[in-house]
């Protein structure tokens, strides 16, 4: 029976770790990775909140039992061998006769960092959330860059918890290539409305440290200072080991619908991987590639299709679903105003609905909406 080494401990490894293992009772499975515990990304906004949500976290040597595999947490890998399947890392070496990779992706950090030591901090691990929940208790004013999912979740979190934050965002709005400009308009009135203070069209164009706080000229002409700088900027895909290995890399980590790479008998899923040239850095993304992944190891002839996954924002001053339209795609939105609410419809040039935004009490209507919108995911 051949055996399986998953390599990266996060969400999709410890997934795929156990889907695998639901099918097969018997096959032998290593789950080797830096974490020392296991942690829900999605849950990071929130612990950062006034609700102060205490992060849930699972013990990887008990999941191992549990499982009866293999668990080798906070083992850093150092090269990967494709050759025979193997990963050298600071635990010594493993080997199986199928490797997959689930390395994730990484926090990108402002240029202006390095100007401002122990004042920037990108949300991406427990750790980091743990930490910043305890400095968040003593500083008043939070700069935020970015304007993306991470940025409008946060900015609704901390304004929520007593903060003054302020957002900077290099684009006109928002979610600038999600939404249309009354999506974009409608959430940052709502968030204003809670005291988030926004600048569109701007970027850092120096940075300096005055005492405890952090100064930043802006690219607007005005300035603007806080205790802390928090960096919504995005995520790159960790691929270095892989590409230094030899795999074909792109953005990701390239893998076909069944999530096998360049190499044989190696297969890449998650934030580390793109699948038939789709980069999806989502958790609901990953749900489909375990499935499918775990069935290609255990012997099944299948080939990975994703739903249409449309993304809810945690964003309680303004609940917001968006499903967005092919990219490429020609045609216009129509955008309906309701009291409490928006219902914005990307419309093809072949008159056929093929994404939507939804906010407020619109967002009921995302169920129902999601079957009638055509599936470009599908890959
Ligand atoms: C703040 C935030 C909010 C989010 N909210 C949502 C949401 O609402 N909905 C949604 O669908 N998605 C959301 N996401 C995205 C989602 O969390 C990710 O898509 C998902 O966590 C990726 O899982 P992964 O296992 O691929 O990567 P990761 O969780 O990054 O795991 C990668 C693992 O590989 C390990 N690793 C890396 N390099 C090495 C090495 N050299 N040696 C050993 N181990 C290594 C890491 O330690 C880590 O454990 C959010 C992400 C963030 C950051």
């Amino acid at each position: 029976m051949e055996s399986v080494l998953i390599l990266g401990n996060g969400q999709a490894g410890i997934a795929l770790a156990r889907e695998i293992r639901k099918l097969d009772p018997r096959r032998p499975i290593t789950l080797l990775g830096r974490d020392a515990y296991g942690f829900n990304r999605s849950e990071f906004v929130q612990a950062l909140g006034p609700s102060q949500k205490t992060l849930s976290t699972e013990d990887l040597l008990a999941l191992g039992e549990q499982l009866r595999i293999d668990m080798v947490p906070n083992c850093t890998a150092q090269s990967i061998r494709v050759a025979d399947c193997s990963v050298q890392t600071d635990h010594g070496e493993y080997q199986a006769d199928k490797l997959v990779l689930a390395l994730g992706s990484s926090p990108m950090l402002p240029s202006f960092a390095r100007d401002l030591p122990g004042l920037v901090a990108a949300v991406t691990h427990a750790s980091v959330v743990n930490k910043l929940r305890a400095r968040l208790a003593s500083v008043k004013d939070l700069i935020i860059i970015g304007a993306g999912q991470s940025g409008c979740e946060l900015a609704n979190t901390l304004a929520d918890a007593g903060k003054n934050v302020t957002v900077i965002e290099q684009h006109a709005g928002p979610l600038f290539e999600l939404m249309p400009l009354d999506a974009r308009r409608y959430l940052v009135e709502q968030l204003e409305e809670r005291g988030v203070k926004f600048h569109f069209n701007a970027r850092c164009a120096s940075a300096s440290k005055e005492g405890h706080r952090a100064q930043l000229a802006l690219t607007n002409g005005k300035h603007v200072e806080g205790d802390l700088v928090i960096a919504c900027i995005g995520v790159v895909p960790n691929t270095k080991l892989a590409s230094d290995a030899g795999l074909k890399v792109r953005k990701g980590i390239m893998v076909d619908r069944k999530l096998a790479t360049s190499a044989p008998d190696v297969y890449a899923l998650g934030d580390c991987a793109e699948i038939n040239g789709v980069w999806l850095p989502y958790s609901q993304a990953i749900h489909h590639e375990v499935s499918a992944l775990a069935r290609v190891l255990t012997g099944q002839n299948v080939q990975l299709n994703f739903p249409p996954m449309p993304l809810k924002l945690n964003i309680p001053c303004c609940p917001t679903v968006i499903a967005q339209p092919r990219p490429g795609l020609t045609g216009q939105w129509e955008t309906l105003m309701v009291e409490h609410g928006l219902n914005a419809s990307f419309i093809s040039e072949r008159g056929q609905l093929s994404g939507f935004v939804l906010m407020g009490e619109e967002t009921a209507e995302a169920p129902f909406l999601q079957d009638e919108i055509p599936n470009w995911m599908n890959l």
